[in-house]
């Protein structure tokens, strides 16, 4: 309670974001979400329009606020990393001050600090190629959009961040062991982005007295998800396997997300913590 949060990568009611928005929101926290550029307008007017009022209802009754909307490309730290293509396409144009230096400049004129960094977004232009079939430009823009992105987060934002404070990541076992079809260099940014939430750990921890982890979460029909196209096969596969047999729920993880960015994980730093109904666990799917 009375913490701020900064959540990058919500752009409807479906995703991992937006569950642990909700949690937070739950535990008393102020909610400010970074939602890409290109998204910006369908989730602002959506919301605007009363499309997410249903799922915005917290436990107690009331609906969920989001003080503030800011527009974020995380594969560009400043402005001057912005190519001249995507300064003119219309829909960047139409949005100001989205890059990363320049949202945590706004948020810190706008709030001065916060508790709390959720980075909940990923992209892989090549995901649906094998990672043999691709390209350096495909694997770069993965690692650039899926974990650079969140190097960039928290460098960013940790001189705005209250010692004290926590901060957490999605991420897939794709990592670790060998998931066929989450390809384009996904599962190669995965395993980055599990190996600098230690580092990072580390180094924020000692810096800022904030702790990283990162949630292995199990497999959720969102819109990033779809767009890999073999979802459904996934959480039909986790049900069958998995030793709790029931769907996994967006709130199961936004409750474990709560709990790790809470004092009640106050010693809990560098970990990669599953969510997946123990999925992880198994060594013989029968
Ligand atoms: P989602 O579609 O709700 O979230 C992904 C978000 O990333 C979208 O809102 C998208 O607009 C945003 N995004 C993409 N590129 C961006 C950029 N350059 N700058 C800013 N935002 C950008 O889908 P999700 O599945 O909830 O994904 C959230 C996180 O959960 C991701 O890290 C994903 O890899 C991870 N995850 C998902 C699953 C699953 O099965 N859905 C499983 C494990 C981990």
């Amino acid at each position: 309670t009375g913490k701020r949060a900064f959540i990058a990568g919500v752009a409807d009611d479906n995703g991992y974001g937006w569950a642990i928005a909700k949690a937070l929101a739950a535990a008393g926290a102020e909610i400010l979400v970074g939602t890409w550029v290109p998204a910006l307008n369908i989730f602002e007017t959506s919301l605007r329009r009363g499309k997410f009022d249903e799922s915005r209802k917290l436990p107690d009754g009331s609906l969920m606020e989001i003080a503030k909307v800011y527009p974020l490309d995380a594969v560009y730290d400043t402005p001057e990393d912005v190519p001249e293509d995507v300064k003119a396409n219309k829909r960047y144009a139409g949005a100001s001050n989205w890059t990363v230096k320049e949202v945590v400049e706004t948020v810190k004129n706008d709030f001065g600090s916060i508790d709390i960094l959720v980075h909940s977004l990923a992209n892989g232009p090549e995901v649906t190629k094998s990672l043999l079939e691709t390209s350096r430009r495909g694997y770069l823009a993965a690692i650039s959009a899926s974990s650079y992105s969140y190097v960039s987060l928290l460098q960013h934002f940790l001189p705005i961040m209250n010692p004290g404070g926590a901060s957490i990541s999605l991420t897939y076992i794709a990592s670790e062991r060998i998931i066929p079809g989450y390809g384009g260099g996904m599962s190669s940014a995965k395993a980055a982005l599990e190996s600098d939430t230690r580092v990072l750990a580390y180094e924020a921890g000692r810096k800022g007295k904030i702790r990283v982890n990162t949630i292995s979460a199990g497999p959720l029909g969102s819109r990033a998800a779809k767009a890999i196209g073999f979802i459904e096969k996934m959480i039909e596969y986790s049900y069958v396997n998995a030793p709790l047999q029931k769907e996994l729920l967006a709130d199961e993880v936004g409750n474990t997300a709560a709990f790790l960015v809470s004092p009640l994980a106050s010693a809990i730093t560098g970990s990669t913590i599953y969510v997946d109904n123990g999925l992880n666990t198994m060594g013989l799917a029968l």
